[in-house]
């Protein structure tokens, strides 16, 4: 092929990745990743990776929670907590042992026992772009180990009150952060989750 038709190859590609996003029939976020390299310049390629992110989780989280309806969500992103800290996640209220549902697909990275958190889980987006963190659980789903992957919708864990919760205040509190390297999950930006589970 000569230059002019690479060229016409690559915006082509490029325009049919943006109708897959349009549409939200993304299938494999790989290929628009490779896709959107090529077609953007060098400098706008975070920006537009995370753009890109932040529009597909838009439409691909669910509620996790099972049963949780999107007008039952209070956004306390913003929230104080103790110590001058914010909020930085959101809390759904939903009775003891509810399921928890994982929000996207992803890889369960860490399973983890904290004083604030109570029993956490820590998943990683399909993309390793995100993690997803779960807290004051009652308990883990059965067999869910550190490394399986997860589908979007399958029960995790169990709504509990551990941690800092307070005794008989259930509730999942769930975060969303932009991490740049995937293997330092406890590292990463808050991104308010109610905007992406309020629809
Ligand atoms: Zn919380």
């Amino acid at each position: 092929m000569n230059r002019l038709q690479v060229l016409f190859l690559v915006l082509l590609l490029g325009f049919v990745a943006l109708v897959w996003l349009g549409t939200g029939r993304v299938s494999s976020p790989k290929v628009v990743e490779s896709v959107s390299s090529v077609a953007q310049p060098e400098p706008q390629i975070t920006q537009t990776t995370q753009t890109t992110q932040i529009k597909r989780i838009d439409q691909g989280l669910i509620i996790p929670v099972a049963g949780v309806r999107s007008d039952q969500l209070v956004d306390t992103f913003t929230a104080s907590r103790a110590e001058g800290r914010t909020h930085d996640a959101i809390d759904i209220i939903a009775p003891a042992d509810t399921p928890v549902l994982a929000a996207a697909d992803g890889t369960i990275t860490k399973l983890w026992q904290s004083e604030r958190g109570g029993t956490t889980i820590y998943q990683l987006s399909a993309d390793q772009k995100m993690i997803f963190y779960y807290a004051h659980l009652a308990r883990y789903a059965d067999g869910l180990t550190e490394g399986k992957q997860v589908r979007q919708g399958e029960v995790i864990a169990y709504v509990g009150d551990t941690g800092n919760a307070g005794p008989g205040n259930y509730h999942l509190h769930f975060s969303i952060a932009i991490v740049s390297d995937p293997k330092r999950y406890w590292e990463g930006t808050n991104i308010n989750p109610y905007p992406l589970l309020h629809k």
